[in-house]
């Protein structure tokens, strides 16, 4: 009915009357235009590959080769790659098209993307009565505003430690990131290495699916890729939830700064995936309490050790100042060409790396790292899936939390135990707050099992599918 070209003109021209939502970083639609032509051309030869045609948006720290790379940075504000990332070449390969590089928080370290270079991104949903500009989640907040906006029909994301889960649930879209190693890091802008993990935003988990077909696999360039079969993921989309044992865990309910409407959804998405047939089981993450600390010892760990590369010296942003010995150019640079939550993390991760400190932060949080994933292997004794809510609220208003970091680490409180177990989890919209704000399910899966994953997803969206996830006027 359409080709190719007009369905990437009609995201371009959405792209261009939704400017204010600061969506993207670079916008790449030249090229596009020109790859529709040739997505066309092979439509007519018979030679149309899964993907074919379809417009996508790439989180900014997927490197692209000839197109800037920027990580939400200053100090990547002019990298321009000469290497295309496996996962942004993978979704190629199968015939995607590239509409820009979508903004990010900086180093992908934050839950609202505030903390981009480029100026946060606006959120396409408004509360009900309200003019509130709010955030559309972090750190791939320009990925889930893009889906949610109708600018991309799909978008690379990451996740560390919620950044594909929490911004889908405050958009109203399908987010899902699969198990640690499934998704080749080669080409991503490292933030913490044991938990950076790619995955995808869309509008339907079977969308989903096909990109995740895309995307997954081994690939030798990554020494964490993990050589295992890739599931086929379509039939899951179709695929009955009856007889599935959903976990629930209990010991999460009564958390504290959980907003009584995510309870109250929790419990209805229970009563909605026993109406598709599946049964329930309580199960229990007695150490999921202890997540957040540990995630922020060791993802800053992680990361003061990669950000150390950027120095001025071999690329990326250098001062300007002059007449100054080699360690008074590299604190110029630094101090120039990172931003305040960025050096905060820098700091911290330094010292809990610290000789006097390590035993005391950084191995503690090793240990109780896998006391969290061992919670997880022994609910999967019971239970197929387990089901807890993506975010502790709804999107929140634009500035607010920013002066309180404790505050914004607290989003992360349902995100992160699956990270730190390295499991395969996504974000379902299945409900519309008070306020008129989606609200999403998270699902997790036993590692490698995104069949499953996808199963359980779309059992849960067909459950909802009678609500309207689309954002006031779009
Ligand atoms: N919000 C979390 C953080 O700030 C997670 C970010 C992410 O997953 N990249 O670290």
């Amino acid at each position: 009915k359409f080709t190719a070209l007009e369905l990437v003109d009609a995201h371009i021209k959405q792209a261009e009357k939704e400017k204010r939502l600061n969506i993207y970083i670079t916008e790449t639609f030249e090229q596009a235009r020109e790859k529709a032509k040739i997505a066309d051309q092979n439509y007519q030869d018979g030679k149309a590959r899964t993907l074919e045609g379809i417009p996508v948006a790439v989180k900014d720290l997927f490197c692209t080769n000839g197109v800037k790379t920027t990580a939400g940075s200053k100090m990547l504000a002019n990298f321009v790659p000469t290497y295309e990332s496996t996962i942004s070449k993978n979704i190629a390969d199968h015939g995607t098209i590239m509409i820009g590089k979508a903004n990010m928080d900086e180093f992908a370290m934050g839950s609202s993307n505030m903390t981009s270079y480029f100026g946060n991104v606006i959120n396409p949903w408004k509360a009900k009565n309200s003019d509130q500009d709010l955030v559309p989640g972090g750190s791939s907040g320009g990925s889930s505003a893009a889906v949610s906006g109708f600018t991309a029909m799909a978008a690379l994301g990451s996740d560390t430690g919620g950044s594909i889960r929490q911004p889908a649930a405050f958009t109203g879209t399908f987010g899902v990131k699969p198990t640690y190693g499934r998704c080749s890091r080669w080409g991503m802008v490292a933030f913490s290495s044991s938990l950076d993990q790619a995955g995808v935003f869309t509008r339907s988990v079977a969308d989903s699916a096909l990109m995740l077909q895309a995307m997954m696999g081994f690939d030798e360039k990554d020494s964490t890729s993990v050589n295992k079969q890739v599931p086929e993921l379509l039939s899951a989309c179709e695929k009955s939830v009856n007889g599935m044992k959903i976990g629930v865990p209990v010991d999460l309910m009564d958390m504290e700064g959980v907003s009584p409407e995510i309870i109250k959804m929790w419990k209805d998405s229970i009563e909605m995936m026993k109406s598709q047939g599946a049964e329930i089981v309580e199960v229990k993450l007695p150490h999921a309490k202890y997540a957040l600390p540990v995630y922020y010892v060791i993802a800053p760990a992680e990361a003061s050790s990669n950000l150390s590369r950027y120095d001025g010296v071999r690329y990326g942003h250098r001062t300007e100042k002059t007449g100054l010995n080699l360690e008074e150019m590299y604190i110029a640079t630094r101090t120039e060409g990172f931003g305040e939550e960025v050096k905060r993390r820098i700091m911290i991760g330094a010292y809990v790396l610290s000789a006097s400190q390590i035993e005391a932060y950084y191995l503690k949080a090793q240990k109780m790292r896998r006391l969290i994933a061992n919670d997880f292997q022994e609910a999967y004794k019971k239970a197929d899936i387990i089901l807890l809510p993506s975010t502790p609220t709804a999107a929140f208003g634009i500035g607010e939390k920013q002066d309180d970091p404790i505050a914004m680490y607290v989003n992360d409180i349902f995100t992160i135990p699956a990270s730190l177990a390295g499991l395969p989890c996504s974000s379902v919209p299945v409900a519309l707050s008070g306020k008129g704000l989606p609200l999403g399910m998270q699902l997790i899966a036993p590692a490698f099992d995104e069949y499953n994953l996808l199963r359980a997803s779309a059992g849960l969206e067909r459950a909802a599918r009678n609500i309207d996830f689309t954002p006031g006027g779009f």
